[in-house]
């Protein structure tokens, strides 16, 4: 089959891949329909990522038709449409029994923090993704959901990502009605949780990014106001100002580690921190949030060591709250959502490339180039 192939930062290629196969009962094979690309992806493709293998095929983000199954899956049968949640998920341990399905013990048992995770390097489990002909989904009859008739693919496959997330982002803050939410990045998570962010009732909803065609995009779609941080000469000082030097009463990081760093340079009088992950935007949302108010972090920091103010969220009491997003947990309510028209998933899709066309798709999504946003690719 063709699949996505790592060579190493900056170089992924489509190849001839031997087809997964049923390892364990409660497996199923899944031939991909649509799989897109993610923010995530880039801190792989940056190679900020710990343990990366050369080789393996990235894609958490997909969708597909159900094409073996194992002798214990019972909630699938073959031929089923499925959307397939980030998460790889047993359903069983004492996690994903508190609905905590991105923290799955038994699908990376190794790890402490996090659970398994579709294509997304040997930290997260070093399972296959999805950004192939076929992928491996393990514990089948737990993450994977049939697809409702009447629910568009285009929607289905933000769904296993981008919309949970986005919209767990915006729950994580607590908002209250009437609140100021700030959300840091414009990409789709960023996008996704400011248009949340009014389901939870928020009175004013800010977005903070410093690519003009995403800025746009989210004034847009999201109905909020959204500014570039190269443009304010102190980003935690505006958003003081504008609040009547209050601070905001949410503050969403969905930004995550950055390769080139080129947002972390706006830190002046910090440049010790360009070492480091980028923490600007979480630096930023910890200095804008009000006192008492939620930073709510979905941003990914690959590496370990990025250096906070964490002495300032314990002066200011900030509750943090963080976390790989539950998809299955959210899946009922968003649906509903889609379905009622407050959440229009697919409206963030601005390309849709052959599976053949992946290194591509990726330099183009990571540089921010052609007005991307999303890219779906269709093997
Ligand atoms: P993206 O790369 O498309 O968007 C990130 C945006 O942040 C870009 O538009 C970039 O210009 C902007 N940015 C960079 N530095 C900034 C700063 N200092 N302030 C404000 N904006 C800044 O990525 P995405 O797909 O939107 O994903 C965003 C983050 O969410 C990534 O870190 C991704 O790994 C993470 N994520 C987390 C989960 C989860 O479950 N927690 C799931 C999906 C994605
Ligand atoms: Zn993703």
């Amino acid at each position: 089959m063709l699949a996505m192939n790592y060579r190493g930062p900056f170089r992924v290629r489509i190849q001839q891949k031997a087809m997964p196969e049923i390892q364990h009962p409660q497996d199923a094979i899944v031939r991909v329909t649509r799989s897109c690309i993610c923010g995530s992806d880039l801190h792989l493709y940056h190679g900020l990522v710990p343990d990366t293998r050369v080789g393996t095929t990235f894609g958490h983000e997909f969708i597909g038709v159900v094409e073996e199954i194992g002798t214990e899956v019972q909630n699938l049968k073959v031929g089923d449409s499925v959307l397939v949640p980030f998460n790889i998920a047993c359903g069983k341990c004492v996690f994903c029994q508190q609905g905590l399905y991105g923290n799955c013990h038994e699908s990376n048992p190794q790890a402490t923090a996090v659970g398994g995770i579709f294509g997304y390097s040997h930290t997260a489990g070093g399972f296959d993704g999805g950004q192939a002909q076929y992928v491996r989904v393990p514990f089948a009859d737990v993450g994977p959901m049939v697809i409702p008739e009447d629910l568009d693919h285009d929607d289905a496959v933000l769904l296993t990502d981008v919309v949970p997330t986005g919209y767990q982002a915006a729950e994580m803050g607590a908002i209250k009605p009437g609140d100021t939410v700030v959300v840091f990045g414009a990409g789709p998570i960023g996008i996704m949780a400011a248009k949340s962010a009014w389901l939870f009732g928020a009175g004013r909803v800010i977005v903070i990014d410093h690519i003009e065609y995403r800025l746009e995009f989210v004034k847009q779609y999201a109905q909020c106001e959204a500014y570039n941080f190269r443009s304010l000469e102190d980003v935690v000082l505006f958003i003081k100002k504008t609040t009547g030097y209050i601070g905001a009463d949410v503050c969403i990081d969905a930004v995550g580690c950055e390769a080139a760093g080129n947002a972390m340079q706006t830190i002046t009088g910090r440049k010790l921190l360009l070492q480091a992950g980028s923490a600007t935007a979480l630096h930023w949302a910890i200095n804008s949030v009000k006192k008492g108010g939620v930073v709510s972090i979905v941003g990914v920091y690959g590496p370990t060591d990025n250096l906070v103010p964490i002495g300032n969220v314990v002066n200011k009491g900030i509750t943090i709250r963080a976390n790989q997003a539950s998809v299955k947990r959210l899946l009922p309510r968003l649906i509903e959502h889609v379905r009622e028209g407050r959440l229009n998933p697919k409206g963030i899709i601005t390309h849709r490339v052959p599976l053949e066309e992946v290194a591509d798709a990726y330099h183009i999504f990571s540089a921010k180039l052609d007005n991307c946003i999303k890219t779906v690719l269709i093997p």
